[in-house]
């Protein structure tokens, strides 16, 4: 891949104070940008000084809601050295996201190419700080400028960066949990399975009911019977249920988030009873109500993990492992962000650093 590089003559002042940094708040001086029609294939992959991006009215994106995206973090080791974890997951992500969208993704390649080549630019806006590390949101979307619905023919591909600071500044605290029962987020044959922004548009009027009742988040239910468990929010969800870690099987419905795969691997390779299976909300109340239920926790890249306190279904409310974050739940932690960190050797080979 031909990338060209403009660079900004106005370089944006670091932020001094990287305790304060937030969540996907401020931007890095610069984005990649990537275009695509079918007879062209991709073209003109650039990195640019970053700013707005003209959006013409008809655009398909704001219409029809062509969008796919993804989340990784770039993050800096004790030695100075910045390095990404599983990059090629996500690009492999990408695709799978954009073939349901009827959308082009770039190869692994490419994707993974043109990811570290920006990093390496950026690298001075990779925090420094324990925790914080610089977020990259790759994202595709389609851009033809007519209302007719069809396949879209012009598409770009565009990488953001944003510092974020740590997401547990405090310590890591466990999270209340409503198991939603009405709204729905996904169901086999839709796009689940997919990062797309309309995923994200569907789920927020139940996101922001549970918030007004106190609660982090939903865990949604599945779309047709609203009896097995599929995700939290943006998270997947395990559990400790009598020694077995469940978590639910990859059906279509439900993000096949790197994270959980990642703690899937480390646990097996552990010798734990990992189970990807169905889960019934009626099981996992049941092991709530004798005892059974002895951990439970969301994965994700934003949180690594997010241990879950409460779990509350049909107005009855559930506390787990007396609200305090469990052994798995913070041993998956130490492990993940030591080797994200490089603090920990790469035993599975994870890690790819920049050169
Ligand atoms: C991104 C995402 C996840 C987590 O995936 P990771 O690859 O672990 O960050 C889980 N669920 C949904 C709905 C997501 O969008």
């Amino acid at each position: 891949m031909n990338i060209t590089i403009n660079k900004t003559t106005e370089p944006k002042q670091k932020p001094q104070d990287e305790s304060s940094l937030g969540f996907g708040k401020i931007f890095t001086d610069h984005m990649f940008l990537m275009d695509y029609t079918p007879e062209k294939g991709w073209y003109d992959a650039r990195i640019v000084p970053f700013g707005p991006i003209p959006v013409h009215p008809a655009s398909t994106v704001l219409h029809y809601g062509a969008e796919v995206f993804e989340g990784l973090k770039a993050y800096r080791t004790a030695d100075g050295t910045v390095q990404l974890f599983r990059p090629e997951a996500n690009a492999q992500r990408i695709i799978d996201s954009a073939e349901r969208l009827c959308m082009p993704a770039p190869s692994v390649e490419d994707f993974v190419e043109a990811l570290k080549t920006f990093v390496s630019l950026e690298k001075d806006w990779v925090p420094h700080s324990e925790g914080a590390s610089l977020y990259l949101r790759p994202f595709i979307y389609g851009d033809d400028h007519a209302l007719g619905v069809h396949t879209v023919h012009h598409n770009v591909f565009c990488i953001i960066a944003s510092p974020s600071g740590s997401y547990y500044p405090e310590g890591i605290n466990p999270v209340k949990i409503m198991i939603e029962d009405e709204d729905v987020r996904a169901v086999r044959g839709g796009t689940g399975y997919t990062k797309c922004g309309g995923n994200y548009a569907a789920s927020m009027r139940a996101g922001e009911r549970a918030v007004q009742k106190g609660f982090t988040q939903v865990l949604w239910l599945d779309g047709v019977e609203r009896k097995y468990i599929e995700e939290v929010g943006s998270m997947n969800v395990m559990f400790k249920i009598d020694g077995e870690i469940v978590t639910p099987a990859l059906l279509g419905s439900i993000l096949p988030g790197v994270t959980r795969r990642s703690c899937v691997e480390l646990l097996k390779a552990e010798g734990y009873k990992v189970s990807e299976r169905l889960l019934s909300v009626d099981e996992l109340i049941d092991a709530c109500e004798n005892g059974k239920l002895e951990e439970a926790w969301g994965t994700g890249t934003a949180a690594v993990v997010s241990p879950i306190g409460e779990l509350s279904y049909k107005g009855k409310n559930y506390i787990v492992n007396d609200f305090k974050i469990g052994e798995v739940t913070q041993h998956l932690y130490d492990e993940l962000t030591s080797i994200q960190w490089g603090k920990a050797p790469d035993k599975y080979g994870w890690v790819e650093k920049l050169d």
